[in-house]
């Protein structure tokens, strides 16, 4: 089952169980830890004075109490101490062993605050990375959803360079718009006043539009409308795509073949929930939503083209008009096709994310 970032409070996370990041001594403390303790009243730290505290690294199993979780795991992260004390692998020993108890518990579904990333210090950004990596390894060969629940509105990429990169394109494909529709209305002033001058200018703009581009082509961008090779389609995509008697759902199912993909390899690269899935499988006619498409397009690593033809089938289109589709151009152009990654890019732009429950 998929992964999802989420904002909230993680003591109001409606899971079977949510993950306390606690100290050694498990007898409660600040941050999310003291949270959890007053959310889930006394009888929390009694529990917890029988458990004998825990390692770092380490996880151990309470009930949940007052909290509408079932269960608190507690869990021991790293303090940070610049990287090189082994940091890395007991965040994601923090990770492993607490999904490893949930899965033990029969939980279905598990809620993680970002371990570590409070008063432990450990970077932010690092701590996204580790605990996605670790978390979608584990949903590999697990049914489980699984939330990362983030706090407040902590500008949590700003240092990545996938972030960085999607940033600038943004900017420049909205400089680029913008300056288009400067000359626009500078030419339609230009016609009311001056008409020889219009004239002139027209002939000057229809010179640069053969010869050089109007404007500056954006750095890192392969400009939707005109083709690039990546755009083009293979011709058995291209027939599986053109089939006009068949709906999302079979045209889906072809290209998956095509690809020689499982079904679950499929899904789950696409973060899909299986019932979502098999609900796809078995109604020709149904009508996904417009990021479901798109995580089965980054799930096939589809090209722009492909992309588009698979969207047509849903009744969408990839324009220009938001940031959702300019991203997802980026990252299709450029062959970057880990969803998790896009969806932490998503998340930071406060838009939809790709997969999950969504229909
Ligand atoms: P650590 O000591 O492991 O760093 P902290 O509790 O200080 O633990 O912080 C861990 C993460 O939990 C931080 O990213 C912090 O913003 C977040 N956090 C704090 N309170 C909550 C809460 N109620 N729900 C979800 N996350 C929280």
């Amino acid at each position: 089952m998929p992964f999802e970032l989420i904002r909230n409070d993680i003591t109001k996370m409606k899971v079977d169980a949510i993950v306390n990041a606690a100290n050694r001594s498990l007898l409660g403390g600040g941050g999310v830890d003291g949270a959890i303790h007053r959310a889930a009243g006394p009888e929390l730290l009694e529990e917890c004075r029988t458990l004998g505290g825990c390692e770092t690294g380490d996880a151990k199993i309470t009930k949940g109490y007052r909290l509408p979780a079932r269960y608190v795991i507690h869990t021991v992260g790293p303090v940070w101490h610049g990287g090189g004390h082994g940091e890395k692998e007991l965040l994601a020993s923090c990770y492993r062993r607490s999904l490893e108890l949930a899965d033990k518990a029969g939980c279905e579904s598990v809620a993680f605050p970002m371990i570590s990333a409070g008063a432990y210090g450990y970077p932010k950004d690092q701590a996204l990375s580790v605990a996605m990596e670790t978390i979608t390894g584990f949903l590999m060969d697990h049914e489980m959803m699984v939330y990362l629940v983030i706090f407040g509105h902590d500008a949590l990429l700003t240092g990545k360079k996938l972030f960085r990169d999607i940033r600038e394109y943004i900017d420049d494909v909205y400089a680029e718009k913008h300056l288009i529709s400067r000359r626009e209305n500078a030419r339609e002033q230009l016609w009311r006043q001056d008409e020889k001058a219009a004239l002139e200018m027209d002939i000057q703009l229809g010179a640069a539009i053969h010869g050089n581009p109007v404007c500056a082509a954006p750095k890192q961008s392969i400009p939707a409308s005109e083709a690039p090779p990546d755009a083009m389609i293979a011709p058995d995509w291209d027939k599986i795509l053109k089939q006009t008697d068949k709906g999302f759902s079979e045209t889906l199912l072809d290209l998956i073949d095509e690809r020689g993909m499982t079904d679950a390899e499929c899904y789950k690269k696409a973060n899909i929930d299986r019932k979502l899935f098999s609900k796809i499988r078995s109604n020709p006619a149904y009508q996904p939503s417009k990021p479901t498409v798109l995580a089965f397009a980054v799930a096939l690593e589809l090209s722009l083209a492909e992309t588009k033809g698979l969207l047509s089938k849903a009744g969408f289109a990839l324009t220009r008009s938001n940031p959702l589709d300019i991203i997802l151009e980026y990252c299709i152009t450029n062959r970057f096709y880990n969803i998790f990654e896009i969806n932490t890019v998503l998340f930071q732009y406060d838009m939809p994310l790709l997969g999950s429950g969504m229909g």
